[in-house]
This record gives C-alpha cells, sequence and structure tokens, in this order.
C-alpha cells in the first residue's frame, strides 16, 4: 500500500486486468470469410488446409547432372570414369521420355523428373562433362553413388491428404508461399474487424485547417487509426464530434456500422453529463476509473445499432498519451479476441532501470521508455517527463516500463518489467 491514505478510494477503482477482463467478455471471434492468399497475412486461419497431391508431385532432380542407375556407375573413380551413353535431355517443366537402363544415363536439370530407371543424380563436377567439348553422346561419370542419392523424392515436402497448416494459425509469409505451392489461390480466414474511431471536442481541428487560437489538431484519431491499423483492425475515422449532443449522436449513429467504436476525450469528470447522456439513449455504457496512469478515465459499453447488433463501445481518455497508452491495454486485445489471435499482450521482458520511476497515488505506472541492450542486459530509461499530454514522449518510446500500483518507487538499479510496444532489431 502507498500510505497515501487512498485505501478506500482505490477500492472503487478497477484493476487493469478486471478492466480488460470486462472488456474483453464481451467480444467473440469474428467470422470467416474466403480471402485471397496475399489478402490474408496476419490473419488466422478458419480451417485447416489439406493438400490435394504430393509435393513435390515427383520424383525430382536436387542438381544439375545426370540420371543414373546407380548400380551401373559401381566402380567408378577419376582414373577410371565409367562411361555412359546419353539417351536423352530433361529440363524442369518437361516429362522425360526415356526409360534409362544399366549403361544409360540422361542429362536432367534441377527440378526435373527423373525418367524411370534412374535412382540417382551424378552432378555435372563429378562427371568429364567439361573436358569432352561438343559431343555429348556419352558421359565419363568419376564417382560411385548411393540409389536415391540427389534425388527429391515425391511427397517429400507435403503428402496427398496431409494437414498441412491448421486452423488458428496466424498466417506469415512462408504460408503464403506453403499455400500458393498447393495450388490453392484464398484460404477460410477470420475476418478483421472494422473499428470507427471518432475524436471529440469543440477545440479540436483537423490537420489541414489552418492555426488558430486556442484551438489544437486533433492527434488523437490518427493516433488510435494507425494503432488499430497496426493491430489487424480495419479502421474507419470518423474526424471530430463537437461537444453538443447533436454532434455526437450523429457521429456515434455512424459508428454504429462497425464491430467496435472507439472514441477518445469526454470521459473525464467534466464532460461526463453530456457524452453519459448520448450514450445511454443508443444503449448501456459504463464510467469506469482504472487502477492505471496514465489513463484512470475509461468507458465501455454496447450502443445498439439498427440492424439489431449490440457494438461495444471503448472510450478512451482525452490526453493523447492517455488514449495510445488505454488503446494498448484495452483495444488492441479486444481486436486481437475478434480476429481469434490466441496472445492478447504484447511481449514483457525484464530490465534494469536507468533512472527512477515515481508513484505518487498507488496506480500502476505505465513509464514512457526506451529499452536497450547492454552487454546482454536489457535497461530501461524514461523518456522524459511523464505527463500525458506530452505526446512526444509516447512516440519516441518502444516500450512501458511498469511500477506495480502498490510500490511507491522504482529505483534506478532495480528490475522492472517492460511491455515492449516495438521490438527492434537492434535489441534482440
Ligand atoms: P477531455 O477528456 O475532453 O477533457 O480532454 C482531455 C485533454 O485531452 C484536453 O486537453 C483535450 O484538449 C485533449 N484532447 C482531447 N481530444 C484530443 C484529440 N483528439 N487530440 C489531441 N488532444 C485531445
Ligand atoms: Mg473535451
Amino acid at each position: 500500500m502507498t500510505g497515501h491514505g487512498h485505501h478506500h478510494h482505490h477500492e472503487s477503482m478497477l484493476s487493469v486486468e478486471d478492466a480488460r477482463d470486462r472488456i474483453l467478455d464481451v467480444f467473440t471471434m469474428l467470422d470467416s470469410r474466403e480471402a485471397e492468399v496475399l489478402d490474408s497475412l496476419g490473419q488466422v486461419l478458419a480451417k485447416d488446409v489439406t493438400a490435394p497431391r504430393d509435393i513435390p508431385p515427383l520424383a525430382n532432380s536436387a542438381m544439375d547432372g545426370y540420371a543414373v542407375a546407380a548400380r551401373s556407375v559401381t566402380g567408378a573413380s577419376y582414373e577410371s570414369p565409367v562411361v555412359l551413353r546419353v539417351i536423352g535431355t530433361v529440363a524442369a517443366g518437361d516429362l522425360p521420355r526415356e526409360r534409362v537402363t544399366p549403361g544409360m544415363a540422361v542429362r536432367i536439370m534441377t527440378g526435373a523428373p527423373v525418367p524411370d530407371g534412374a535412382d540417382a543424380v551424378v552432378p555435372f563436377e563429378e562427371t568429364d562433362e567439361a573436358e569432352r567439348g561438343a559431343d555429348l553422346s556419352h558421359i565419363g561419370i568419376r564417382v560411385e553413388v548411393l540409389p536415391g542419392s540427389d534425388v527429391r523424392p515425391a511427397g517429400q515436402d507435403v503428402k496427398r491428404g496431409e494437414t498441412v497448416l491448421t486452423a488458428g494459425t496466424t498466417l506469415r509469409p512462408p504460408d503464403a508461399g506453403v499455400i500458393s505451392s498447393l495450388g490453392y489461390q484464398s484460404v477460410e480466414v477470420i475476418r478483421r474487424p472494422t473499428v470507427s474511431i471518432l475524436s471529440t471536442g469543440d477545440e479540436l481541428l483537423e490537420p489541414g485547417d489552418a492555426p488558430a487560437d486556442g484551438k489544437i489538431y486533433d492527434s488523437n484519431s490518427y493516433g488510435i487509426t494507425a494503432a488499430v491499423l497496426q493491430s489487424g483492425g480495419i479502421p474507419r475515422r470518423l474526424g471530430i464530434a463537437r461537444d453538443n449532443i447533436e454532434s455526437v449522436t450523429a457521429k456515434i449513429r455512424e459508428g454504429l456500422t462497425s464491430d467496435l467504436l472507439v472514441t477518445s476525450a469526454g470521459v473525464s469528470k467534466g464532460d461526463y453529463d453530456m457524452v453519459k447522456e448520448v450514450l445511454a439513449t443508443h444503449g448501456t455504457i459504463d464510467f469506469w476509473s482504472v487502477r492505471m496512469r496514465p489513463a484512470k478515465p475509461l468507458a465501455f459499453g454496447l450502443l445498439d445499432a439498427d440492424d439489431g447488433r449490440r457494438v461495444p463501445h471503448l472510450g478512451l481518455p482525452g490526453n493523447p498519451v492517455s488514449a495510445l497508452v488505454a488503446f494498448e491495454q484495452f483495444g488492441r486485445p479486444a481486436i486481437r479476441k475478434m480476429m481469434g489471435k490466441p496472445l492478447t499482450a504484447r511481449p514483457t521482458v525484464r530490465a534494469v532501470l536507468d533512472e527512477p520511476i515515481y508513484n505518487t497515488d498507488g496506480r500502476r505506472v505505465y513509464a514512457r521508455a526506451v529499452v536497450t541492450k547492454r552487454n546482454g542486459v536489457y535497461h530501461a530509461r524514461l523518456t522524459g517527463h511523464q505527463s500525458s499530454n506530452l505526446l512526444t514522449s509516447m512516440a519516441r518510446a518502444n516500450a512501458l516500463a511498469i511500477c506495480p500500483e502498490d510500490v511507491e518507487k522504482r529505483d534506478a538499479g532495480e528490475i522492472v518489467d517492460v511491455q515492449m510496444l516495438d521490438w527492434p532489431e537492434e535489441i534482440i
């Protein structure tokens, strides 16, 4: 405990975990749809992918060389090559016409089907081809080979009927290749959620508008839209609602066509009433105090769409850092759950603090930090002043360093949990 005498107050606050659980409870995995292979990356397979045929479909050569019957080159050496008669050539994409019998060979290219009767390939380097000039009617084999040597058997990669990718797999680039290798152009994946993003406030200008006294540019809807995109959702930026019932009502109605509506601002004490009134006429909404810093105020509820659906609404705080940190903890996991992804949290590492984190009022502190690796150890330094209006402190961070609720201070040199927002290659 903090010893600040706020104990009774904390009990009315929700822990981050409780808030996240209540939010995630409402979400289920979305339905699936057929997606072209290149539109499916990062999405979760809804059905197993099985192989309609063997890959490779036929035994084929692993090298450029000569297809032979292994037993016919027994005793071959550099000093006394076994000379075979060359009865044909087969390139990748061709089908061999000749049958290889002892004493015969077929010139063969990598990937070309191995002719009947041949059971091994001798690479060019192990033959006297380079010394023969233009007449390749015969070839000297300089090594013995075992049956199967440099032959890639049919079905070595994938057997017909085999499950190659299982439902639940998040598709990555090699999977796009595997799916294509089976001849498929599309796969069944869990669809991406559409997420409407709305800013609220009379003080907000659209970037591109002329600056005006007393006004600030809307950064939240851009930061959150980008975060939705990065989380795998399909963002729909609704722009800015003004601080009046008509404007908020109209924008919220637009948002009800999505799988999730994310708003920012209007959830702190001063704005409660107006937003509450609008939301109450559209469904149910709770206003929470979450035991975290930044991003204490949070709204969450279900709004009634015209088509009977109940659309979850996540109301983030207005301060830009609070909005993004709250989106990280609550919005991103919700999107991932809708997409059928098992992993809802960012990876967390243990890092040595390079400077202290102070916790003044018993909330969990998510401090913006830069994690680096020195001598094999992760270190975290803060990105400057931790006020929730300082957006550049978030932009400079690659992680959130955590000071627990009931710890007043984490000192320099102490080890803390750090949620990685990015994983720059130089710190792996
Ligand atoms: P509010 O929750 O409306 O009291 O807003 C809290 C703070 O966040 C105020 O300083 C607002 O100006 C600021 N804020 C709200 N929305 C945005 C936004 N979309 N972009 C940048 N700052 C905002
Ligand atoms: Mg406001």
